[in-house]
């Protein structure tokens, strides 16, 4: 079996203002200091960015993410921000179709795509998300809808955008509710999305690509679903919001 890196991210939502993401990131690299169990990433808001980035200078297992891009090089786009910018801030990584988005701003498979495709001709490896709602979960739909979100999305990329994918599974269901997926269920969701990107890319790709787990992770739940075969990693909201639940969490893997 493929040895792959765990990589917990965090992604703060919209929150926290620039000195409140100074403190958490003051606080969260002094608990940090020497910690080498798994890749860290951190994803504020915009406007800490450069703030957060000039602290993890001397801390080089934890990353820095933005949690979304515009596609486009730049241009007539009021309000967006393109991969060069996140470049520019510091960014490695940045979070591609999360539920929010697609819920919200109406993100499509289409415009999902571009920004993958976007994000990595910068540099940037993207997070990319994927998940059900509660009725397709309930009523055994979910594999059908995870695989066409997969092939909407992923189908014909080329090998070297799906290489520098992290894929995140983060059942609708889940978030921010306090009702994670129990380990198993994670694990069986994995286990499929593995099996898809080995149908549309081969055994290679699907082996070495990090899925990471994401919906109500806590420091209680963190170790067993960490420990599920195809749980690469976790994707954290609500608990990575303050530095001892977070910390916690890493200290799990
Ligand atoms: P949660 O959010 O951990 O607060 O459920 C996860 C996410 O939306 O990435």
């Amino acid at each position: 079996m493929t040895a792959r890196t765990k990589i917990v991210a965090g992604n703060w939502k919209m929150n926290k203002t620039v000195a409140e993401a100074v403190s958490l990131v003051e606080e969260l690299t002094k608990e940090l200091a020497g910690f080498s169990g798994c890749e860290v990433i951190l994803c504020p808001p915009f406007t800490a960015l450069t703030s957060v980035a000039k602290l993890l200078h001397s801390s080089p297992r934890i990353q820095l993410g933005a949690q979304n891009l515009h596609p486009a090089l730049q241009g007539a786009f009021t309000g967006e921000i393109s991969a060069a910018m996140l470049r520019e801030a510091g960014c490695r990584f940045v979070i591609v179709g999360h539920s929010e988005r697609r819920r919200y701003f109406g993100e499509t498979d289409a415009f999902l795509r571009e920004k993958l495709l976007a994000a990595v001709a910068a540099g940037l490896r993207p997070i990319f998300c994927v998940g059900e709602e509660l009725p397709d979960r309930e009523s055994g739909r979910w594999p059908a809808h995870l695989r066409s979100q997969i092939q909407g999305v992923l189908h014909g990329l080329p090998v070297d955008v799906l290489s520098a994918i992290v894929l995140a599974y983060e059942p609708i269901w889940a978030i921010g509710t306090g009702r994670n997926a129990r380990p198993e269920q994670a694990q069986e969701a994995h286990a499929l999305l593995r099996k898809e990107i080995e149908r549309l890319h081969g055994t290679a790709v699907a082996a070495r690509m990090c899925i990471q787990y994401g919906g109500s992770v806590t420091p209680q739940n963190a170790r067993e679903l960490l420990s599920q075969p195809d749980v690469d990693g976790l994707l954290v909201g609500g608990a990575s919001l303050n530095a001892r639940s977070f910390t916690s969490i890493l200290l799990s893997v």
